[in-house]
């Protein structure tokens, strides 16, 4: 441990007449702050703003000194500039976990067995890629930290790619307090400038590690030795919805390749396509069966929303199991997390004489009910109007119904069922600004509420150590969409979620609402049984010719016109069809899931083929005059 850090912890661990400690903090916008730094990089100054940037909650002057190898005399200046200014340091700091840093942990057998065969890969230095099965908690996190650590040593450097909402400070912190390096954190959310920082510190070498979101895949690190992809069967990787389509874990895994390193893809439910690639021995499989502390993986139990309906007499968000337990939990203190995949208050509104939903006037879907602002709202464009009061289809009044429910319905029941109940919401509604996500996540970790209710943002990568319940609302609802990835979704969404409970020492417990209790998914899921489901799953995608025993691509076609739209769908279908190409399964052109988005209407096909070379000729000679977008590899075929 570097002098710095031995001075941190001994100042936050043993300091014990605090005297008034400051913190300097800085005091320019980001976008003034770097553009600063790129015109006079590598001066002092330009250090200690630097450092500042990826501190926004302040340094000491000691540590900002030490940390940049500098004198008093640059934050002097800084300070007479107001470039920086002093705050007194919060006696009650909730980021003090930040500061720490970490010491490797001494792996367990089975994590030992994984970074083995990591390192011997390592070494060879030619492309492997390793897929990492591991259950929620099982310590991927701390294989990834000492294989970049070997791969640091061997003087190579690591990309880290991780889901857009895993992205956190407490992520990036955990990487920093082990590392003694820069690290560049690569995302679209970070300015212009911050982007320039970090391309040039990775260009030239001077970053050896970088995290990000799915598009730091392509960032110029140089001479890298390992790539890992954690929560690899993410969807959050895949970029459909402008061009180019692509999957950051698709392009990692070709990138590992094209620059002789080390691939390792991480998850607690691996994707059908990374694990078959495993049983076919393409990937290397590690499988990590245990949580790496004392905790264990909570229960699952399964209530029917049926019979529960029957009971109460009426309809209920929660089961008496849910409600049980949610009291529970309040009474000792522990904490629990409600999830429910629907934003809003009322899913949509419906007339009762013409049965038409009130829709978008842009978008091909029905508006949902906010409570909060009292309106409307497109969940495609963010169109909003007031509630109507006479249908807009058939002009009948006093018809329309509100159905459906989402999250800020559960939350408002919730407080009427148990008054005083302290609760947090996290949706997109919630986290519209930049720091709102992070902010929720700091407030109920340090116990400013008894429940934290939300959808899939809650599900991912969050680690709250007083989560003993979890209970999962209408997880199965998903099951109901025609796409072939529909039950790997739900199997994904429920393991990931229930993973959330009882992840330190207190056991968890998980309840699973559903209103198709003998579906073999919710079973298989509420086991927490991956191999079932793979072994299940895989024989229906050989079955029905669906990845990974081919591939897809789906293409669709967008315009102002309806009928032009789709009669430009038609002529691309019938060019590739005249082309007699064979091997592939040429399906019918069909109006998109939301057949219309932000006034323009969409029209799409797909394509089944055994290889994608075949049509490579094809799709480059396809008519340049209409309007389309290819999307290989779709995440779905029918949205
Ligand atoms: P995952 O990434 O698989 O969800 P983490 O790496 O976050 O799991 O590990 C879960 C918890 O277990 C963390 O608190 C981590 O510090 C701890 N942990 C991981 N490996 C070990 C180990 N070998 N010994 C003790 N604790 C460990
Ligand atoms: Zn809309």
């Amino acid at each position: 441990m570097d002098g710095g850090l031995l001075l941190r912890a001994h100042t936050k661990n043993f300091a014990t007449v605090p005297k008034k400690e400051f913190l300097l903090l800085l005091n320019l916008t980001k976008e003034k702050a770097t553009d600063w730094i790129i015109e006079n990089r590598n001066t002092s100054m330009a250090l200690i703003l630097e450092k500042l940037l990826e501190r926004p909650k302040g340094l000491a002057a000691t540590e900002l000194m030490q940390e940049c190898k500098t004198t008093r005399s640059p934050l002097q200046t800084l300070l007479t500039r107001k470039w920086i200014r002093k705050e007194e340091k919060p006696e009650f700091d909730l980021s003090q976990e930040e500061f720490f840093p970490s010491r490797e942990k001494k792996l367990n057998e089975e994590q030992t067995e994984c970074l083995a065969k990591i390192q011997k890969s390592l070494t060879e230095k030619q492309f492997a890629a390793h897929l990492i099965h591991g259950v929620t908690g099982s310590g991927k996190t701390e294989v990834y930290l000492q294989a970049i650590q070997m791969a640091l040593a061997e003087g190579r450097s690591a990309i880290l790619l991780v889901p857009e909402i895993a992205l956190t400070s407490q992520t990036i912190e955990r990487f920093r307090a082990r590392f003694q390096e820069r690290i560049a954190v690569w995302h679209h959310r970070r300015s212009l400038g911050e982007r320039t920082l970090a391309w040039e510190d990775l260009r030239q070498g001077k970053a050896r590690v970088v995290i990000g979101a799915r598009s730091a895949i392509f960032c110029p690190a140089q001479n890298v030795g390992l790539i890992i992809v954690d929560e690899e069967h993410d969807t959050s990787y895949k970029q459909s919805d402008e061009a180019p389509c692509y999957n950051g874990r698709d392009v990692a895994v070709m990138r590992a390749h094209l620059e002789g390193a080390t691939i390792l893809l991480g998850s607690a439910t691996p994707s059908l396509e990374s694990r078959y690639n495993a049983d076919t021995g393409k990937y290397i499989l590690s499988t990590l069966r245990t949580r790496a502390t004392s905790a264990s993986l909570p229960s699952i139990q399964i209530v029917d929303m049926k019979r529960e309906f029957e009971i109460a007499g009426m309809f209920t968000h929660f089961s008496s199991p849910l409600i049980d337990a949610l009291k529970k939990r309040c009474e000792i203190g522990e904490q629990a997390l409600i999830f429910l995949n629907r934003r809003g208050y009322h899913r949509h509104q419906m007339c009762a004489a013409c049965r038409e939903v009130v829709k978008c006037p842009h978008c091909d879907l029905g508006l949902t009910f906010h409570k909060s602002n009292n309106h409307l709202r497109c969940h495609l464009c963010d169109f909003c109007r007031e509630v109507p009061r006479s249908c807009p289809t058939c002009g009948a009044r006093e018809t329309l119904q509100f159905k459906g429910f989402g999250t800020e319905h559960v939350e408002r029941s919730l407080h009427a069922l148990l008054p005083g109940i302290r609760t947090l919401r996290m949706d997109r509604d919630t986290t519209r600004k930049k720091d709102d996500a992070e902010d929720l996540y700091r407030q109920f970790k340090a116990h400013k509420a008894d429940v934290l209710i939300g959808t899939q943002m809650i599900a991912k990568g969050f680690h709250f150590p007083a989560v003993t319940l979890v209970g999962i609302l209408a997880a199965d609802a998903a099951l109901s969409i025609p796409d072939f990835r529909a039950g790997e979704t739900v199997f994904q969404l429920i393991t990931q979620v229930a993973g959330r409970a009882g992840r330190s020492e207190l056991p968890g417990e998980v309840i699973l609402q559903t209103f198709l209790p003998e579906h073999p998914l919710i079973h298989l899921a509420a086991q927490q049984n991956y191999e079932g489901f793979y072994a299940q799953e895989i024989a229906e995608r050989k079955l029905f010719n669906y990845p990974p025993f081919c591939r897809i691509i789906k293409i669709t076609c967008f315009g102002t016109d309806e009928k032009e739209t789709e009669n430009s769908a038609r002529a691309l279908h019938a060019q590739i069809d005249s082309a007699k190409i064979p091997d592939i399964e040429l399906l019918s052109v069909v109006p998109a899931a939301h057949a219309k988005v932000k006034d323009q209407y969409r029209f799409q096909f797909v394509i089944k083929a055994q290889k994608i070379v075949a049509l490579k000729n094809i799709l480059h000679s396809l008519s340049s005059k209409i309007r389309f977008k290819i999307d290989v590899d779709p995440v779905s075929t029918f949205f």
